[in-house]
């Protein structure tokens, strides 16, 4: 962790942190952390991070494991969960990911950070950049939400909009770093937002007793989230806090942009490119991403799935949920219930079994997509 990488230089695939768990179990349990802070930072010894002082925190973290009945029974499910993202600071999971790597970037000294995003990993960026002086550029498609837009300006950040999708601002970020002397946070190019986010995984046990649900549902873009709580399953493993067991893990798309879906169901293990990717979910706006492999091995292991949803459905599920528990949800979180019904129909996910939907973000950040 001496100085900044980005990908592996030798086969051109994303870098993980490792730790010494039998170290870090030594003083993390599951009995320490009943005293401990209420956010990410709870997890301190499995984070990145050499001294206290550098870590760049707004408070995200440690979010609700709202169980919601109401939207439950509409499903037959008595045991339905929504793990509420929007409570993070800049309202998306995506704050964790950049408390990660904004924090490592102080660490490493850095002082212009770059980001090609689809919409909320630029907002946190630029607030998590704010909060550490550092500088932030951000590159986003032309067409993403303006709450987006406006908050990146707002707090500080150098904004360029782009006529294009998120691979075409990664490839400006690519061209133009090495000149301009940026460090590229572009998801799993760099390895720490990872780690911010793979304590979905830990909350996710120690909200629910250690013992992981039966199924989680969550909205795939990049796949961060997902691989990240893949990972701190199999940490947890080795610090002999849960058994071999794990959730079936269900990948969320849009159907305008399913690459994932596609190759889980054709059998591959890398995907191709989603051509003209168009979807409402921003945050599903990615055709192309660099952890494919990583994400479909995931599924596979798991013995979960895929469902693509049409956009129709994913805003329409947002009021449906908003209405039975009050959680005005972003159309991906909305996506993951939308699924849901129809995992219910061909019960392959059962009236029994307990489920966890991830609402990634705040449906405030989208107003554009909602009309009377
Ligand atoms: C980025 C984003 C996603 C996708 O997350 P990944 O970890 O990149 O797959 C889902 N929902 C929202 C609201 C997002 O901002």
């Amino acid at each position: 962790m001496g100085v900044p990488q980005n990908l592996c230089t030798s086969c051109g695939k994303p870098l993980f942190a490792r730790y010494d768990l039998k170290e870090a179990a030594r003083t993390l349990t599951p009995q320490s952390l009943t005293t401990r802070g209420k956010s990410l930072w709870r997890y301190r010894e499995v984070l990145p991070v050499r001294k206290d002082e550098d870590i760049v925190t707004l408070g995200e973290g440690w979010t609700p494991m709202l169980h919601v009945p109401r939207l439950g029974a509409k499903l037959g499910m008595e045991r339905l969960y929504i793990k509420d993202e929007s409570q993070n600071p800049t309202q998306s999971f995506k704050a964790r990911g950049m408390t990660g790597a904004v924090s490592m970037a102080k660490q490493y000294g850095l002082k212009k950070l770059a980001v090609p995003s689809a919409g909320n990993a630029a907002g946190a960026l630029a607030a998590y950049a704010a909060r550490a002086g550092i500088e932030a550029h951000i590159f986003m498609p032309a067409d993403t939400p303006q709450a987006n837009i406006i908050e990146c300006r707002e707090t500080g950040a150098h904004v360029t909009l782009i006529n294009g999708l998120i691979t075409d601002c990664g490839m400006e970020v690519a061209k133009r770093k090495a000149a301009e002397g940026w460090f590229d946070v572009s998801t799993l190019k760099e390895p720490f937002r990872v780690e911010g986010k793979k304590t979905l995984g830990y909350e996710l046990a120690e909200q629910l007793d250690w013992k992981l649900p039966d199924a989680v549902l969550y909205p795939t873009g990049g796949g961060t989230g997902l691989i990240g709580m893949w990972k701190a399953f199999d940490e947890m493993q080795q610090m002999g806090w849960i058994g071999s067991e794990r959730p079936r893990l269900y990948t969320i798309q849009a159907s305008g942009c399913a690459p994932i879906v596609r190759a889980f169901e054709e059998g591959k293990r890398f995907a191709d490119e989603f051509p003209n990717a168009a979807t409402k979910a921003s945050g599903l706006r990615v055709p192309k991403a660099i952890g494919d492999f990583l994400m479909l091995d995931a599924l596979r292991a798991s013995g979960g799935g895929v469902v693509a949803v049409p956009d129709e459905e994913m805003i329409q599920a947002v009021r449906e949920l908003g209405s039975a528990e009050g959680i005005f949800a972003a159309p991906e979180g909305a996506a993951c219930y939308a699924a849901l019904k129809h995992l219910r129909a061909q019960n392959v996910i059962r009236a029994d079994e307990q489920a966890v939907i991830f609402n990634t973000g705040a449906g405030v950040k989208y107003l554009e997509c909602f009309h009377d």
